[in-house]
């Protein structure tokens, strides 16, 4: 059977001044979905999240959160749902626990059950060790769980999360990832902005491309790699680098898309191969040497850039 939409979003408008932020977007999450909203700056992530939270409203449009409708039944629809705030809500002199036990009682949780959800909540993000210790003292990583981990306390059945591991080293998240999918195990929808496109790829059941407002394309993540199957993609590194050498290769047949990634152009297209020659001789004439060639299966990211036309 198929699960009973948690977030149904019809027609979402919202402009600011000139910009049209949000541009009649229609999607819906499934129950016990990771969804990810993926997108490049600017193109409206957050301001969808504000409106189906409640903290914006829409210009027109309707969106319904387990079954509520956001504007008509405001409280029921917030009610279900987790929100992370951009920066964290909890007390630095307090303990891990008793912030959590603070967020309980905010959220109107009955008090015997304080102590026991946010001891739950510490070993589901894998802070139980660190319950007696303050806030302040945490890595960044470890505030970051603690503050989802307090939007969860009146067991919400959706979670919003919004770039959750942006500014986190590279183990802090993978914890965070790890936590993630540890929600959507209990039964927690999930619906998650990032710009890590790796990111939704690991995590998301499926993945909305937001461009300028507008979504362009819905899809599993496998499902949108198999659309650029037949594209090739070239990986070249030039010694010396600069992102300036993408103009040199401006105009070559058969290649659709530059970009780059790092210290490597990578060059898109039904059949780049084609012009492997062009391209080297044009490096080469400027006197860049190639220290490494080679095609690769398009990824996620690649994926996007491609359908989009645009950099992450
Ligand atoms: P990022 O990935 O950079 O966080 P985003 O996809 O979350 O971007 P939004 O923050 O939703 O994008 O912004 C969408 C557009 O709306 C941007 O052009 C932004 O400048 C504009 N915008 C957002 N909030 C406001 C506001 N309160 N007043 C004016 N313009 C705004």
């Amino acid at each position: 059977m198929e699960n009973r939409a948690m977030i149904q979003v019809q027609g979402l408008c919202k402009r600011f001044g000139e910009i049209q932020a949000v541009d009649n977007l229609e999607f819906s999450v499934r129950e016990g979905e990771i969804f990810g909203f993926l997108g490049p700056n600017g193109a409206g992530k957050t301001t969808t999240i504000r409106m189906l939270v409640g903290l914006l409203s829409p210009d027109s449009g309707s969106a319904r959160i387990d079954g509520h409708d956001v504007l008509r039944e405001p409280v029921r629809a917030k009610q279900s749902v987790g929100v992370v705030p951009e920066s964290s809500n909890l007390y630095g002199e307090l303990t891990a626990l008793d912030n959590l036990i603070y967020m309980a009682q905010l959220y109107g949780v009955p008090k015997k059950e304080w102590k026991e959800r946010a001891e739950e909540l510490l070993k589901d993000f894998n802070l139980l060790d660190r319950r007696e210790g303050k806030f302040q003292g945490f890595s960044r990583g470890m505030k970051r769980r603690l503050t989802i981990a307090a939007a969860l306390v009146h067991r919400p059945r959706i979670l919003f999360l919004d770039e959750p591991t942006t500014g986190l080293d590279v183990m802090g998240a993978r914890g965070l990832r790890g936590v993630i999918k540890k929600l959507k195990e209990k039964g927690v929808t999930v619906f998650l902005t990032t710009h890590y496109i790796q990111e939704a790829e690991e995590l998301c059941d499926r993945v909305a491309i937001i461009v300028k407002g507008k979504i362009r394309f819905t899809d599993t993540p496998g499902g949108l790699k198999e659309k650029v199957k037949e594209t090739e993609v070239l990986e070249i590194r030039p010694q010396p680098f600069s992102p300036n050498l993408l103009q040199l290769l401006e105009g070559i047949p058969d290649v659709e898309k530059t970009t780059f990634v790092e210290d490597r152009i990578r060059l898109y297209g039904d059949s780049v191969h084609n012009s492997v020659c062009q391209i080297l001789n044009r490096l080469e004439a400027k006197g860049i040497k190639i220290s490494s060639i080679q095609t690769m299966v398009p990824t996620l990211e690649d994926a996007f850039v491609k359908m989009t036309g645009v950099d992450v």
